[in-house]
């Protein structure tokens, strides 16, 4: 997606290339959550990687016919998903915060979840804070995420 000035986009993943725009630069740990982000998106749909499955369940990623909510049809405290765009799909956010969301801009769509969730995970293994609503330490994250780091404990796993 292209971005004009005074745009909020950092960057972007399509047809082979990572854009970053300058926004990406504001500060180092953004500049490498942005390039982790955005290699995630090579990995974040089920045709990409057979993790991905997994990792939808621990939100409870889910989708519904024409947008129809769940609350009160399905058990659960279902949220739409923030991404206009994928108004068909619902998470359980489990205690109306943050939850296990690596950031809120996780809450998008799943693809965001993903990729925001895997920038925190290489950050915590390299030993750098995790900048995402507050910066947190490589241990606050990789306990707070440890459902979702799980799953990508696995996706590495299998590279390797
Ligand atoms: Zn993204």
């Amino acid at each position: 997606m292209a971005g004009s000035l005074n745009t909020s986009i950092t960057a972007w993943n399509g047809h082979g290339r990572i854009g970053m725009a300058d926004n990406a630069f504001a500060s180092p740990n953004s500049v490498a959550r942005t390039v982790y982000h955005e290699i995630a998106h090579n990995w974040d749909e089920q045709s990409e990687n057979r993790f991905v499955r997994d990792f939808r369940a621990v939100a409870g990623w889910f989708q519904t016919p024409f947008g129809i909510n769940p609350n009160g049809l399905i058990p659960g405290n279902w949220e739409r998903a923030a991404g206009a765009s994928w108004s068909g799909w619902w998470f359980v956010d489990k205690n109306a915060n943050l939850d296990g969301f690596a950031w809120t801009y996780g809450k998008e769509n799943p693809l965001e979840d993903f990729a925001t969730s895997f920038a925190a995970y290489v950050a915590a293994a390299t030993g750098a804070p995790h900048a995402g609503n507050t910066f947190e330490s490589p241990a606050a994250v990789s306990s707070r995420l440890a459902q979702r780091f799980s799953v990508l404990d696995e996706f590495f796993a299998s590279m390797s």
